[in-house]
């Protein structure tokens, strides 16, 4: 079937690495009517890692888009035979998992829950359940489990060959045997690749090289932080009376997984001393090729296995194949145009489920580079959510080993990892360490999430119930409603837009008016072209001709790449990244003003200083952006400055603000507070599937004046029309109930959508939950309001009341109940 007769000088789309995800991309390029595409392999299609996975085809993931992706991956597997004619091995067994303690159960209800919540069937089993569908198990130990009858297993080969059937079909051309050597760039752009059998020009280069996607970056000057780890299964003899319609199963508490095949099982492990591969580089001509078995390594996975399986004793191993695979520092593969290179896009790093993977992960790649834009928020996974430190291996790898090791131990709310840190700390690091900091780490950053008083232990303590830090992040949030707290969020992303045409480019990218007096704030939505919220930030006009724009911690590749991209080719304007210049201490509550009032001899009233004003002040000396804004639901000022005044600038408010009784505090209480008010988190409430009037933030677009800007057609569209979801508010009284996100919104008992962020809000005493009502029929205030709504949490349905609007307002001097 190779094509190499007559070897292509140009194509709209080259993509590169013939493994399945390479293969689905081509197959849905095709699907979409796009067929001026080649894809190169170096070696034989699925000589990479795909020939050697397990073929286990899991769905759930924590996230609704990324697993609607791998329900697409089963929708797909179970057609693909008749429509092509080539066998996939796709069988619907089944995934069953199993608990051996209560906490695993714990997760596994949330999971169920979660689950429902993204429109797929999980059953919650008794330990008998569990038996009777998997007999050949001593299942002893085991308290319970859960079923996912949708999963299945498939030949991870034949997938791959069959998607490289339909993607010809449509024809698009395979190259097998061609390596690529280098990717040529033309002012900022892909433009063409160069192979030892010729080059081609292209408008658009596809990285699917999976393991040696890195080096395949590399070659376009893209980072793709990935590092292969060894992974091994071994394959055994005939077990004597094995039903063939088992289903798989994952056995986390003992860290091995199975599946049936022909009359035997597979067997893996996610080890908790995982052993990296190729550190120095990845060896030429590594194609269809495995590693040297390592028993001493999988010897502890067969005990367990032959305590889980005691039938496996008397059956021989016949063979313990050691392949290695791309895994990445957070455990989410890698999908989207490159922040570095326009017309770039990789789609790798599939953490050993990227057969489950494959099918949607493909379809989203293709829409993605047809569309031009993500087709529906895939943050977990994009490319842009990782920062500048990712560029280093060292780093890389030390976390990505620390999440493998992970796998399969329990997922705890609010855990933070500990491998490579502390990376970046602010000025303030050590100072806030003394005084109890327990920190968490967001981009390599080191941010205070607690502090621990004194005789507490500045450690986190993980549980499904309340933690440990429970009660110290009450104590925070209480004095910042009563008095005033301070928070060190240097870590923000910091970008100026200068030049003559700063404006004009904003006022393009911005959908609320950016066009106002020097040292105003204004917080805004950046749309993508379907009216989706791509970016939520702050700009501040500094001067005529130079914004101040500051955004998330995590943010800032996404927010910096959406920026700079959509500066119209017309205007004279640049965007420069400064994050690292600068200190950011947020002094919130109501005596801000006052504690203020003692550093500085500027006017600070509300007349001299009124809300949604910056205005440069001196604080011990140091020249600050003082900004008067919050998302604490308090009076308060973000404080900006050159970082080595951070600590001057603390000192000065820590003193003055000892008699107003100041503490210090963490990201926690901020979460718990912006919960209280409303404000809205991107990434959580708010993303690119939702437009500013789903969210409610329709006050925030310019639609009343004549200015046009990105998404503004989208909008005026959707405004009109009946929307199909609306953000919402629950609140939950039972403090034994611990809100986590994910929980299914009941509406008259009919599931209408899930929790996108929930807490715990101090002030109120009550859960506090957001989530999207959904109706196809259009959802406004009476759909909202006039209903009953139960929340279901880890299986249960808990009671819940319903609102809109904040539930805590200073202004009003009143709460919500
Ligand atoms: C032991 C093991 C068990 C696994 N079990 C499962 C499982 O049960 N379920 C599951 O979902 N996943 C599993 N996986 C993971 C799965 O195999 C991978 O995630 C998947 O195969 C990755 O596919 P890919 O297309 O990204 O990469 P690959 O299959 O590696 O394809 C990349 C291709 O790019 C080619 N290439 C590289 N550089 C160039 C170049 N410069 N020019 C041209 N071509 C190039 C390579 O030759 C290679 O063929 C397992 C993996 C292992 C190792």
């Amino acid at each position: 079937m190779t094509d190499t007769a007559k070897f292509p000088s140009h194509a709209q789309i080259v993509i590169i690495g013939g493994g399945i995800i390479g293969c689905s991309t081509a197959y849905h390029l095709g699907q979409l009517g796009w067929s001026d595409v080649v894809l190169l392999e170096t070696g034989k299609l699925t000589s990479g890692s795909t020939f050697h996975a397990a073929g286990l085809v899991g769905q759930l993931r924590s996230n609704a888009n990324v697993t609607q992706l791998l329900k697409y991956s089963v929708e797909l597997y179970a057609r693909l035979e008749a429509e092509t004619g080539q066998a996939t091995g796709w069988k619907k067994s089944g995934c069953l998992r199993l608990a051996c303690n209560d906490e695993r159960m714990t997760d596994y209800k949330r999971q169920a829950t979660m689950a429902r919540s993204f429109g797929l069937e999980m059953d919650i089993l008794n330990a008998k359940e569990c038996q009777d569908l998997w007999p050949i198990m001593d299942g002893s130990d085991v308290v319970g489990g859960c079923f996912m009858p949708s999963d299945g297993q498939a030949n991870p080969s034949d997938i791959t060959q069959a998607l490289a059937i339909g993607a010809r079909k449509t024809g698009i051309k395979i190259v097998e045997d061609c390596e690529v050597s280098g990717v040529q760039i033309t002012n900022g752009r892909a433009s063409g690749i160069s192979t030892i059998q010729g080059d081609i020009t292209c408008d658009i280069v596809v990285n699917c090289a999976g393991q040696w996607a890195r080096e395949v970056g590399a070659l376009a000057g893209v980072n793709v932080p990935l590092i292969s780890v060894q992974h091994q299964y071994m394959i055994t003899e005939e077990i004597e009376g094995l039903p063939k319609d088992m289903p798989t199963i994952r056995d986390p508490d003992r860290l091995i997984y199975f599946k049936e095949e022909v009359g035997g099982l597979v067997a893996g492990v996610y080890e908790p001393n995982p052993i990296p591969w190729a550190i120095d580089g990845i060896p030429k001509g590594f194609n269809f090729t495995l590693l040297d078995s390592d028993w001493d390594h999988f010897e502890p996975a067969i005990e367990q296995c032959l305590e889980r399986v005691p039938a496996l004793t008397n059956v021989g191993i016949k063979d313990l194949v050691n392949g290695p695979e791309s895994f990445t520092p957070d455990g989410n593969f890698i999908l989207g145009e490159a922040p570095e290179v326009t017309g770039f896009y990789v789609g790798a790093g599939f953490n050993a489920f990227g057969i489950a993977s494959g099918g949607g992960a493909g379809k989203a790649l293709a829409e993605w580079i047809v569309g031009g834009e993500s087709p529906m928020d895939l943050w977990p996974v994009d490319i842009r959510r990782f920062g500048p430190h990712q560029c280093d291996i060292g780093l890389v790898r030390e976390r990505t080993l620390d999440l493998y090791a992970k796998h399969y131990t329990m997922p705890w709310p609010f855990e933070e990892h500990t491998s490579g840190r502390p990376l970046l700390t602010s000025q303030l690091y050590e100072r806030l360490k003394d005084q109890g900091a327990c920190f968490g780490e967001k981009m390599g950053w080191e941010r205070p999430n607690w502090f621990a008083p004194d005789g507490v232990e500045p450690v986190d303590e993980y549980s499904f119930d309340r933690q440990n830090w429970f009660e110290h992040v009450g104590n925070e949030h209480k004095a910042i409603r009563e008095r005033a707290g301070l928070f060190d969020q240097s870590s923000f992303a910091k970008f100026e837009m200068r030049g003559p045409d700063a404006e004009k480019a904003l006022s393009w990218i911005c959908a609320n008016n950016v066009n106002k007096p020097v040292g105003s704030i204004i917080y805004t939505q950046m749309l993508n072209t379907r009216g989706g919220i791509e970016c939520d930030l702050t700009v501040v006009r500094m001067m005529e001709n130079l914004y101040y724009i500051v955004t998330g911690t995590g943010y800032r590749t996404h927010d910096f790449s959406w920026i700079k991209r959509t500066i119209p080719d017309d205007c004279d304007a640049q965007l420069v990244d400064i994050t690292d210049q600068g200190f950011t201490l947020s002094l919130m509550g109501p005596r801000a003003r006052d504690i203020l009032a003692e550093v500085t001899d500027k006017d600070v009233s509300n007349d001299g200083f009124p809300f949604g004003a910056c205005r440069e002040i001196a604080i011990a000396g140091a020249s600050v952006k003082a900004m008067r804004i919050t998302y604490v639901g308090e009076l308060g000022w973000e404080l900006h400055g050159n970082k080595e005044n951070a600590l001057a600038v603390y000192d000065a408010l820590m003193t003055a603000g000892k008699g107003h009784g100041i503490v210090n505090a963490g990201y926690r209480a901020i979460e718990s507070l912006r919960l209280e008010k409303g404000y809205r988190a991107w990434a959580a409430d708010i993303g690119s599937d939702y437009t500013p009037f789903e969210a409610g933030l329709g006050w925030a677009v310019k639609l009343k004046s004549n200015i046009s800007f990105l998404g503004r057609e989208a909008i005026v569209e959707k405004q009109n029309a009946p929307r199909p979801k609306q953000l919402t508010c629950f609140t939950v009284d039972d403090p034994a109930v611990v809100l986590l996100a994910r929980e299914t919104i009941f509406r008259n008992g009919e599931r209408v959508g899930w929790l996108s962020s929930a807490g715990w809000g101090y002030t109120l005493e009550k859960n506090i939950g957001y989530g999207y009502v959904r109706n196809s029929e259009g959802v406004d205030r009476d759909f909202i309001m006039n209903a009953s709504y139960e929340l279901e949490v880890a299986t249960k349905r808990i009671p819940c009341a319903v609102h809109m609007g904040p539930l805590y307002d200073p202004g009003m001097a009143r709460i919500k109940n």
